[in-house]
Parts: structure tokens; C-alpha cells; sequence
């Protein structure tokens, strides 16, 4: 793992997407069993739903950061259903979700949308986490490098403005292997986070000091270690495995175990 001299960087950050599942009992749960595993060498960070949130960031305090898994393009006003970035400031969030594919493929949200979500989130300074990967077609078209690309192009947003975000963290999530028990071999997860970190250093090198690259996709217990094993590779986004408090405490316990 890259370590640029910083302690923030040099850290694995291990992130839970509970999507919509989840309830008051297992933030509690949860909380309580990382609280219990006394870890300081692993940065952790949990996306439970918004009506959760509030009590999460309690829950969590100490343990863990707390984010959300959206955030809307508007500030304020009557969009009805939507959450703006300073509400989430307001009750303590520090990070979010941003272009997640189950986003992008279900509620069409394109990559023009995903930049006005980070320059939102960077006006509250709350920590942006830009999910990109490619489908499993792409992949099979050879066009996984300018899909990534293309996703890559929301932080356009974020240097055309005076925004300033210093810690950036992109998930590389191949569409294919989210939920479906299929995962990226480890270097060809390898592979893209070095094509990411290209791309960051040439197109926006303010952002290279303080960026995470994770992979995400079917990570569970029982795999998670070849991947942080990788050289590019800065931790792990978890779906399904982050839903159980035993499974994403031994997930947590593998990462400690990394060399
Ligand atoms: C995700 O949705 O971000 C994800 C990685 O899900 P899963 O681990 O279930 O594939």
C-alpha cells in the first residue's frame, strides 16, 4: 500500500454501504462490536440509510466516521425527497456517497449530477466518496479505461470552482461484481487503481496528495486480504458483508492482518 508519508494514508479505510437495509438494532450492534475490537490502525467508515443517520453518529463516535449514501444537487427548497449537504452537516456527517452504479443505473444519476454532489459536499467539507467501475459489456468491449475516465470527469466540478478538498476517495466498484458474489481478480482491481491514479496526477494533481483508491464488489472475510495486499490498493468498500456485525468484524480482523 502507498504511503505518502501521512498517517491518514497509510491507513486502510474499510467502508460499509448498508444500502436500504439495516435498522436501529444493528447500528447499535455494530457499534458496539467495533467499539469492543479497541482497533487504532484501521480507518472505518459506515453508510447506513438517512433515517439512521442521527443515531449513528452517535453510535459511532470514536469508532468510526459516518456517512451518507446520497446527497442532493440543490441546496434547498421544495424537492421533495432529497437531502442537502448542510442537513447532513447539521447532524454530524462526514462523508457520502457519490455516483454509486445502483445510483447511476436506477435513479439516472450521470456524471454531471455526481459533480454537483461533490461540490455540494465540499461546501460542507464532508468527505466525498466517488464510486466508478465499469459493466461487465464495457469490460468486454475493452472500454473499461474510458469508462473510468468519463466517471471521473464529476470532479471537473471540483476544480473549475473555489472549492477546497483536499482528501479525495475514489471506489472502484466493477458494476459486475457489486452483489452478485463475483469479484475483480486482485490485480486487475490493481490495474484500474493504477489507471485512477494516473488519471488523478495528470487531470487533477491537487487532489493527489490526499487521495484513497478502494475497491468494492463482493469484498467479504474470506477475500478481502488479496486485495489490500495490492500495492494500489487503500481499503475496501463493503455492501452485502457489512450487513452482518460477526462478518464485518472478521473482515475488519483480516485487514488488521495485513502485512
Ligand atoms: C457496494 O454496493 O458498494 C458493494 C460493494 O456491494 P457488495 O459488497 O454487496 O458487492
Amino acid at each position: 500500500m502507498h504511503n505518502y508519508g501521512s498517517v491518514y494514508l497509510s491507513r486502510y479505510l474499510i467502508a460499509a454501504n448498508w444500502k436500504m437495509n439495516g435498522s436501529p438494532a444493528l447500528v447499535r450492534e455494530m457499534a458496539l462490536a467495533l467499539s469492543l475490537m479497541k482497533q487504532a490502525s484501521l480507518d472505518l467508515a459506515i453508510f447506513p440509510p438517512f433515517p439512521f443517520l442521527s443515531d449513528a453518529v452517535k453510535a459511532f463516535a470514536g469508532v468510526a466516521s459516518v456517512g451518507a449514501q446520497h446527497v442532493s444537487e440543490y441546496h434547498e427548497g421544495a424537492f421533495t425527497g432529497e437531502i442537502s449537504g448542510s442537513m447532513l452537516k447539521a447532524i454530524g456527517v462526514t462523508a457520502a456517497l457519490v455516483g454509486h452504479s445502483e445510483r447511476r443505473q436506477l435513479y439516472g444519476e450521470t456524471d454531471a449530477l455526481a459533480g454537483q454532489r461533490l461540490v455540494n459536499l465540499a461546501k460542507q467539507n464532508i468527505h466525498p466518496i466517488l464510486c466508478v467501475g465499469e459493466t461487465l459489456v464495457q469490460r468486454e468491449e475493452a472500454k473499461v479505461e474510458s469508462v473510468i475516465f468519463n466517471q471521473l470527469s464529476a470532479l471537473d466540478a471540483l476544480s473549475d470552482g473555489n472549492e477546497c478538498q483536499t482528501q479525495l476517495t475514489i471506489a472502484y466498484e466493477p458494476v459486475w461484481a457489486i452483489g452478485t458474489g463475483q469479484q475483480a481478480s486482485p490485480d486487475q482491481a490493481n490495474e484500474v487503481h493504477e489507471f485512477i491514479r494516473r488519471c488523478i496526477r495528470k487531470s487533477y494533481p491537487s487532489f493527489e496528495p490526499g487521495l484513497r483508491v478502494l475497491y468494492g464488489g463482493s469484498v467479504k472475510a474470506d477475500n478481502v486480504r488479496p486485495f489490500l495486499q495490492q500495492p494500489s490498493v487503500d481499503g475496501v468498500l463493503v455492501g452485502g458483508a457489512s450487513l452482518s456485525v460477526d462478518g464485518f468484524l472478521a473482515l475488519c480482523t483480516e485487514a488488521l492482518l495485513v502485512d
